[in-house]
């Protein structure tokens, strides 16, 4: 775990049973629930049980049992929500260029219906 996690994020409530959460699926080192905004018919969550900011830091420092456990469990989502055919989106936003709002490491699960192009195009500088 980064020296800069902060535990009051609201993922890591989550995890520690201080708010509810619509749950999908718990394996034992990872979590999946439905966001509570969801873009699109299905968008699962799917977060790591212990602390880390973002794909680098978990990358850096989690085990390799907690590494397969997440692409395991984003694998048993996906058959779940019955989108393995039609096809399905997973991204994880990092830091202040990739707009992630929540500081507790988190793959979108996105599907259930026609998802579009993969991203606007930006105005490069
Ligand atoms: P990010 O922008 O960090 O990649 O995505 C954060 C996601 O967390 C957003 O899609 C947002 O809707 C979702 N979210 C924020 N707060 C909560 C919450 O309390 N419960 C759930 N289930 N999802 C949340």
């Amino acid at each position: 775990m980064s020296s800069t996690y902060d535990s009051n994020n609201i993922f890591f409530k989550i995890i520690r049973g201080e708010i509810p959460c619509d749950k999908v699926l718990e394996s034992e080192h990872s979590l999946a629930f439905r966001d509570i905004n969801p873009r699109a018919k299905v968008h699962v969550l799917v977060i790591p049980k212990k602390p880390y900011i973002n794909l680098n830091d978990f990358v850096l420092y989690a085990e390799d049992l907690e590494k397969i456990d997440i692409f395991n469990c984003i694998s048993q989502v996906v058959k779940q929500e019955k989108v393995t055919d039609s096809g399905y989106r997973v991204l994880t936003n990092i830091g202040y260029d990739g707009h992630q709002e929540v500081q507790h490491l988190h793959f979108h699960i996105l599907g259930g219906q026609p998802l579009g192009g993969f991203i606007k195009k930006l105005v490069i500088n």
